[in-house]
């Protein structure tokens, strides 16, 4: 019966993290530094927290289909826009690709990068275009102009996964300047970096700007994301979402999480010293980044063969052998608790080539 699956099932799926208790009982560990998945190593905010539990005495009644608390909470967070919400930015992303890229039409995206774009529109039956990122992994705008001409719609992440660069907006401008179809631009790390786009929300009806509470606002188990997206585009994103996807009690939390600016500002200053002390303390190249994330090259040593020594020091950090246009011997590196990354600059320092 498995011949039944469909193809685009039968090769490749999206690659997880490994399991911090596996490896911690595979080697013997007491303690697992989980700096794999880019989370926020503090917990929920206790608003988030309050919130959530009083929506949980609610949950025999379907939520709210218009999410109107969470959309009001956005409002008042970054002002007067458009929102649509899913589960994760993972379910965003899936839901704008089902409401506009029709079976055998073309996505575009910038490699190497997030796999879930291409996973996705594999999934809804659209093609790829894969345009290659230039020097330091920087966007080229003309290249990826002339793939947007054939194209539905477009991705590009800033600043990116798993290479943690952030394009400047005027960069994005330019695109903007020259495309028709939509872009969708996604802004998982943001909240760690300086860069401001909403300004382009005003001079362009085909920019989304996608965002998550799975990062800066520690709610990754919960799966909440949401978009800034043009007025037009809303209704149709409603009608091409599954019903009730985004469930009461996270968006509940995710109203107290945004509510909670001292949060956000904790996990950022972190992180902003973090990724100082990893630039100049790792015995391997770290690269530039404005994410919660470093990718550091660690060649002569192939990116499994890091993350494998590393795991049997207690490290967990992500392998980039699966980012597509990518040469295989870099490691993405997330910024964790102050002894999180004290483990990991050790573990780097004994890590034989
Ligand atoms: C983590 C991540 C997301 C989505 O996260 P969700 O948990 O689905 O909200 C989207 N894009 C990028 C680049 C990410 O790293």
């Amino acid at each position: 019966m498995k011949r039944s699956v469909r193809g685009c099932y039968q090769s490749e799926g999206y690659v997880f993290a490994k399991n911090a208790g596996e490896i911690g009982k595979q080697h013997g560990l007491e303690r697992v530094a989980r700096l794999a998945s880019n989370e926020n190593p503090d917990p929920p905010s206790d608003k988030a927290l309050e919130l959530g539990f009083a929506a949980l005495s609610n949950a025999n009644r379907y939520p709210d289909e218009r999410q109107v608390s969470l959309n009001d909470a956005l409002m008042a967070a970054h002002g007067n826009y458009h929102f649509v919400t899913g589960v994760g930015m993972d379910g965003v992303i899936e839901t704008t690709i089902r409401t506009l890229v029709e079976p055998g039409e073309l996505i575009v995206v910038s490699t190497p990068t997030f796999s879930f774009y291409r996973l996705s529109a594999i999934a809804q039956g659209a093609g790829v275009a894969e345009v290659p990122r230039g020097s330091g992994f920087s966007v080229e705008p003309a290249p990826f102009i002339e793939a947007c001409e054939e194209a539905k719609l477009a991705f590009l992440c800033t600043p990116n996964n798993p290479t943690g660069n952030g394009t400047p907006p005027e960069v994005i401008r330019e695109i903007l300047e020259h495309i028709d179809c939509v872009l969708f631009l996604d802004n998982a790390y943001v909240e760690f970096s300086e860069l401001d786009y909403l300004p382009l929300l005003r001079d362009y009806d085909n920019l989304i700007i996608g965002r998550t509470f799975s990062k800066a606002y520690s709610l990754a188990g919960l799966r909440v994301g949401y978009a800034f997206v043009p007025e037009w585009f809303r209704p149709y994103y409603v009608r091409a979402a599954t019903p009730h996807t985004l469930n009461a009690v996270s968006a509940a939390a995710a109203v107290g999480a945004l509510s909670d600016v001292k949060h956000v500002k904790t996990a950022r200053e972190r992180v902003i010293k973090w990724r100082k002390e990893l630039s100049g303390r790792l015995e391997y190249p770290v690269l530039p980044s404005d994410a919660n994330f470093v990718m550091v090259d660690v060649s002569p040593l192939t990116s499994d063969e890091a993350v494998e020594g590393l795991a049997r020091m207690g490290v967990l950090v992500r392998s980039c052998r699966s980012f597509r246009g990518l040469k295989d011997h870099y490691v993405r590196v997330s910024i964790g608790a102050d002894w999180e990354n004290t483990m990991c600059i050790d573990a780097f320092s004994r890590l034989n080539p």
